[in-house]
């Protein structure tokens, strides 16, 4: 039930985050191909590595990862690329760049949306250590090998090409992320999968953005956040009164949550700005909120 206290949300207001990372994803995509339309060339190269505005160089940190360790010394301009790019996702969050930037992100929330299209149960079927188990792969298998053998399959350069060219010859891989998503194990790419991801994930961990429960005292366990999030076991200290920023870092910074909380709960924060005091806010709140509103049962049945 929506507290009377707050009007009926607009639609910019209800998809505001979602909208906006979709013209991320777009406007990335469109800097590639801007070149031979405009004539004028932002990016240069690919997601694996580029040049903005032919000077600055940027590469994908995981890519660059494999090369030292195959034995081969990268270019500089490789190595610089990795250290901007990884810089920046130190700051910005991390996984930020699965749901702003990675298009593969497009595939699977299209699953997402059919599974709760199809009420599909939300049990995770994988475990989520199978993310840093496959990261270790790759990175062994240059070395042992001397090939880049992840960049063979990895979806990430390959949706690229296939949105890009149109080429068809990598539909069969992006068929089957889609298929796996929908219907043996929900987000099982992107949330238990993926070494881009996995290396993201770690990069995040030093980030000081992070999504917080501004005001955790007027959730009333609606679930919707619950509902929508990409990785909803990281709201589960949220909702349940324990934290007031979110730890983990499977967060992706997508901002559904805040899109569709009524409540205005979250918002994003430095970290630096959460002090012990208000964190101890949220630990006292469902001890001492009594609205008729808030109704544990519902978060009892998803948490
Ligand atoms: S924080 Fe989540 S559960 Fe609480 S009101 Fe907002 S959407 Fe509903
Ligand atoms: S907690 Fe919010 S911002 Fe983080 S992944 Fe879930 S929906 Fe996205």
């Amino acid at each position: 039930m929506m507290s009377s206290a707050n009007p009926q949300p607009s639609i910019w207001r209800k998809h505001r985050f979602l909208l906006l990372r979709r013209l991320s994803q777009l406007l990335v995509l469109l800097t590639f191909v801007a070149g031979p339309i405009t004539g004028y060339q932002i990016l240069n190269g690919n997601l694996s590595a580029s040049q903005l505005f032919d000077s600055i160089p940027l590469s994908d940190p995981l890519l660059t990862l494999q090369v030292l360790l195959s034995g081969h010394l990268p270019e500089f301009s490789l190595l610089l690329g990795a250290l901007i790019i990884g810089g920046f996702y130190t700051l910005f969050g991390g996984r930020s760049f699965c749901s702003w930037v990675c298009p593969v992100s497009l595939i699977t929330d299209a699953a997402a949306w059919l599974r709760r299209k199809l009420h599909l149960p939300r049990l995770p079927v994988l475990p989520r250590y199978l993310k840093y188990a496959l990261l270790a792969l790759v990175l062994l298998l240059p070395p042992l090998t001397g090939l880049l053998v992840w960049e063979w399959v990895n979806p990430v350069p390959l949706v690229y090409r296939e949105l890009l060219f149109g080429t068809g010859s990598s539909l069969w891989l992006l068929v089957a992320i889609f298929l796996l998503d929908t219907f043996i194990s929900e987000r099982a790419w992107c949330g238990h999968l993926c070494p881009t991801g996995a290396l993201y994930r770690l990069l995040g961990k030093a980030s000081p953005l992070r999504l917080a429960a501004k005001q955790p005292q007027s959730c009333d366990l609606c679930m919707a956040c619950f509902t929508v999030c990409p990785e909803p076991q990281v709201l589960k200290p949220v909702l349940r009164g324990h934290e007031m920023k979110l730890t983990a870092t499977d967060c992706t910074l997508c901002g559904r949550c805040i899109d569709v909380c009524n409540q205005n709960v979250f918002s994003f924060h430095s970290r630096l700005q959460l002090s012990p005091a208000t964190t101890y806010s949220i630990n006292s709140q469902p001890q001492t909120d009594t609205s008729p509103d808030r109704d544990p049962s519902r978060m009892e049945k998803h948490l």
